[in-house]
C-alpha cells in the first residue's frame, strides 16, 4: 500500500472506528458507575399456567435507566457487563434482590437469567445464600440458562448445574430453538423445562410462524419429560393454540409486560394465586 493511500484510509476510517470504540468505552464506564451506584432495577414479567389460566410465576428482567438514553436493553448491556467483569456481582445482586422480592408474593415461582460467566464453583453457594436469606424455598426458583452453555459441555458447568439441581432448584433452557442442542446431551443435564424462543411463537396464530414447528418442540420436550414455557405470546390466538398443544406455561405481552414490582403487587391483589400443587 502506497504511503498516500494508507494515509487516505486513515483519514477516512479512523474517525468512525474511534467513535464506535468511544461509544463502547462510554457505555462500559457508565455501566460500571451504574452497577456501583446500584442504579439498575429489576422488572418482573408474569408467567401464566395455561391449565389454570393463573399467574404462577414471574421472570426477573434487568433494567438500566440511563440518564441520557432512557432504558437500555439488557441485550445491549449484558454483553458489556460480561466483558468488563461486573456480571458476577451484578448476577448475584439480581439473584438476591429477586429472591427477596418474590418471597413476599405467596406461592409465586421465580425465574432468573444466568450468564455463562456465572456458571462456576461459586454459584451454587450464592444461590443457596440468596434463598436462605430471602426465606424462599428452593423449588420456587428456576435458573434460566442457554443452549450454548450446554453445547460446550464443560465438566465445571456440569458440576455446577448438578449441584444447584441437587439443592432442588429447577433449570430451564432459555431461547430454545435458536441454538443447536443435541437431544441426548440435553437429557444428560438436570433440566426441568424448555422455554420456546419467542421467534417461534410470535405470529403463530396468523400463519407467520409455523404451528407444526411449535407442536414438534412441545412433543419433543414432553417426550423427554420436560415441561414447556412459551415466550412471546402476544395475542389470545397464540395463547389458545399453545394451551391446546399442551404447553404448560406461557409468557408474553398478551399476558403481561415486564413491570416494576409494585405493579405485580397490584396484579396479585386483583388475581390471587393458587397454592402450588
Ligand atoms: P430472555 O431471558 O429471553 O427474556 C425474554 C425477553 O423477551 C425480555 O426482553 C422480554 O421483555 C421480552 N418479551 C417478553 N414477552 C414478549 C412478547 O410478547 N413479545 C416480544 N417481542 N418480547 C417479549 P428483555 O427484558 O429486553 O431482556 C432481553 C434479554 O436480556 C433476556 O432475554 C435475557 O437473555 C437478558 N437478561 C435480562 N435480564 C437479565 C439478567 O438479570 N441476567 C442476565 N444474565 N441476562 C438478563
Ligand atoms: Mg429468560
Ligand atoms: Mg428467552
Ligand atoms: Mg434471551
Amino acid at each position: 500500500v502506497a504511503k498516500g493511500a494508507g494515509k487516505d484510509r486513515h483519514e477516512r476510517f479512523e474517525p468512525i472506528m474511534h467513535s464506535a470504540a468511544l461509544a463502547r468505552l462510554e457505555l462500559a464506564t457508565a455501566l460500571r458507575t451504574a452497577v456501583a451506584g446500584r442504579e439498575l432495577l429489576l422488572h418482573y414479567q408474569p408467567i401464566v399456567d395455561t391449565r389454570t389460566g393463573r399467574i404462577d410465576g414471574v421472570e426477573a428482567l434487568l433494567r438500566w435507566p440511563h440518564p441520557q438514553r432512557g432504558f437500555i436493553s439488557p441485550d445491549e448491556f449484558i454483553p458489556v457487563a460480561e466483558s468488563i467483569g461486573v456480571i458476577g456481582d451484578l448476577g448475584n445482586w439480581v439473584l438476591r434482590t429477586a429472591c427477596t422480592r418474590v418471597s413476599q408474593w405467596p406461592n409465586l415461582r421465580l425465574a432468573v437469567n444466568v450468564s455463562p460467566l456465572q456458571l462456576g464453583p461459586a454459584l451454587p453457594g450464592q444461590v443457596r445464600a440468596a434463598l436462605a436469606d430471602a426465606g424462599l424455598s428452593a423449588d420456587r426458583l428456576t435458573l434460566e440458562i442457554t443452549e450454548t452453555m450446554l453445547a460446550a459441555d464443560s465438566p465445571h458447568v456440569r458440576a455446577c448445574l448438578q449441584e444447584i439441581a441437587a439443592d432442588g432448584v429447577k433449570l430451564a433452557v432459555d431461547d430454545f430453538g435458536t441454538g443447536h442442542s443435541s437431544l441426548s446431551r440435553l437429557r444428560s443435564f438436570p433440566i426441568h423445562e424448555l422455554k420456546i424462543d419467542k421467534s417461534f411463537v410470535i405470529g403463530l396464530a396468523t400463519g407467520d410462524s409455523h404451528p407444526g414447528l411449535v407442536a414438534g418442540v412441545i412433543a419433543l420436550a414432553h417426550g423427554i419429560d420436560l415441561e414447556v414455557v412459551a415466550e412471546g405470546v402476544e395475542s389470545s390466538g397464540e395463547y389458545i393454540l399453545l394451551k391446546n398443544l399442551g404447553c404448560e406455561h406461557a409468557q408474553g405481552y398478551h399476558l403481561g409486560r415486564p413491570v416494576p414490582p409494585e405493579d405485580i403487587d397490584a396484579l396479585l391483589r386483583q388475581h390471587p394465586t393458587q397454592p402450588l400443587s
